[in-house]
């Protein structure tokens, strides 16, 4: 199938599920704020992009869209998907500096502050993008200080939504789960999954999760897809509620961001027997994910400790260089990051004997029939699932005056994946006024937990920062 009639598939199943859906009564979005049908929904994806209209914003230029876990928010992204205006999701738990900043990486000239129904004007020129027909910008921690957009084709959003009502064992009406802020490409499989089903998405706001509860308003709203970091389940493992009788729908669990260990499987099993648990990876430049599989018993007892990621969706194939890292081939590949010539360059692959974009994940890993991810070859981490460049948080505290050396640690637990971030500065500031300056520009979940002040940095006998020195120093304090 050519580009153009994909993007006509796409037009035409969009228009039917928002503007004809099949069932007008039933629940399409439970948010913090607000509850709808699809008949509802229907009524206010079309009142957005009336409000939209009425700001007349240059043609193909995109727009930012700010807020937590609304159903208006839902809205929105619906409405840009149906009305094909490219949009930029930001939650805000990022605080205000890096909003503007994102703004001005991509030249938009509003935002949407979903909590007051407003469209902002940003002070930006405001143009249409070089890319066409794209779906959605995913602003992602980037290496050299600033945050990267990701640049989705709708092409692969439709991909993507095609494989996930295929091949993610879903019920037919699925009441899916989601935790994920907009902006972490995650939240997009429920909310894609969603659209493809015709099913009802529950949002959960930081407030709703904290609540003591929460697991209520997934059992009152007869939850029965979970989809998470693992991390993130690992931590409602504590609440002894969180089990198959006290929610009885709750049949399919999709992880993916990190990964997914044995030890959280066996737990699931005890606490949820009949449940289908998926394991499904891939990074954001590859359009939210692009393996999955279903961790059988057989797959749990096996003797290999790590568990596989899974085979690939349609349409795409995963390469493994000498190196062991893991190339992404496909339609799913991202258009590229937002004017960064430079990363493009050194992340997309194009050759002439494949039909599609390659992307080099940086993930390492192999495969025995099965797929398998094993770490990375660069400085990116993930902190409870967040996806961080250790580099950005370096130059960050560099840009404050006054510090002159900074180096950032990830400590890792001992079973692997990340504990906490230190980060060792060189300067007379107090640590407290440090986290206060980094608060201000990126979000909390980069901010390091520990940060220790030296007259000056270690150095090993290279001559280069002793990192395993500063490590052991960081875990003793
Ligand atoms: P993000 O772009 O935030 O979705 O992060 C993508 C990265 O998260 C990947 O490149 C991997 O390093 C990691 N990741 C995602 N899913 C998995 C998984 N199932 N197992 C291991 N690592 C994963």
């Amino acid at each position: 199938m050519n580009l153009h009639s994909e993007l006509q598939e796409l037009q035409d199943f969009l228009r039917a599920a928002l503007l004809d859906p099949a069932n007008p009564d039933q629940l399409a979005i439970t948010g913090s704020d607000d509850a709808m049908t699809w008949q509802q929904l229907s009524v206010a994806v079309t009142d957005w992009s009336h409000r939209y209209q009425q700001c007349r914003q240059p043609a193909g230029a995109p727009v930012v869209l700010y807020g937590h876990q609304q159903a208006e928010f839902a809205v929105a992204i619906y409405s840009c998907l149906l009305h094909n205006i490219p949009y930029i999701p930001v939650d805000c738990i990022y605080p205000q500096e890096r909003l503007n900043e994102i703004c001005h990486l991509a030249s938009a000239p509003y935002y949407y502050d979903v909590a007051t129904r407003q469209f902002i004007a940003t002070g930006e020129e405001g143009q249409g993008l070089v890319e066409q027909d794209l779906a959605y910008i995913m602003f992602t921690s980037g290496s050299t200080g600033k945050p990267k957009g990701v640049q989705i084709g709708r092409e692969s959003l439709w991909h993507f939504m095609k494989w996930v009502r295929q091949d993610f064992s879903l019920p037919d009406v699925p009441v899916l789960m989601n935790h994920a802020v907009f902006s972490f490409d995650l939240s997009l499989i429920p909310l894609l999954a969603n659209l493809a089903t015709g099913g009802h998405i529950v949002l959960n706001a930081k407030e709703d999760i904290a609540a003591e509860n929460w697991l209520d308003r997934l059992k009152d709203n007869g939850v029965s897809v979970w989809v998470s970091t693992p991390s993130f389940a690992y931590q409602r493992l504590l609440s002894p509620q969180f089990n198959s009788e006290y929610l009885p729908e709750l049949n399919v669990f999709v992880f993916i961001g990190e990964v997914l260990n044995k030890a959280l499987v066996k737990q699931l099993r005890r606490r949820f027997p009949h449940a289908k648990i998926l394991n499904s990876y891939g990074p954001t430049e590859a359009t939210i994910a692009t393996t999955v599989i279903e961790i059988t018993d057989e797959i749990l007892h096996s003797e290999n400790d790590l568990l596989p990621v899974g085979a690939m969706m349609p349409d795409s194939r995963m390469e493994i260089t000498s190196e062991g890292e893991l190339i992404i081939w496909g339609k799913n590949v991202m258009r590229g990051y937002l004017g960064l010539a430079k990363e493009n360059a050194e992340k997309l692959l194009h050759r002439e004997s494949e039909a599609f974009r390659g992307y080099r994940t940086g993930d390492l890993g192999y495969e025995d029939g099965l797929l398998y991810c094993q770490g990375r070859n660069d400085s990116q981490i993930k902190l409870n699932g967040y996806r961080i460049e250790i580099n950005e948080i370096e130059n960050r505290l560099l840009a404050i005056s006054d510090i002159s050396e900074a180096v950032v640690l990830p400590l890792m637990k001992s079973g692997g994946g990340v504990l906490r971030i230190a980060a060792f500065c060189v300067t007379n500031l107090a640590p407290e006024a440090i986290k206060t300056s980094l608060s201000k520009v990126i979000p909390p979940y980069m901010v390091p937990s520990q940060i220790i002040i030296k007259d000056a940095l270690p150095l090993n006998p290279n001559g280069k920062i002793d990192r395993k020195l500063l490590d052991s120093h960081a875990r003793t304090i």
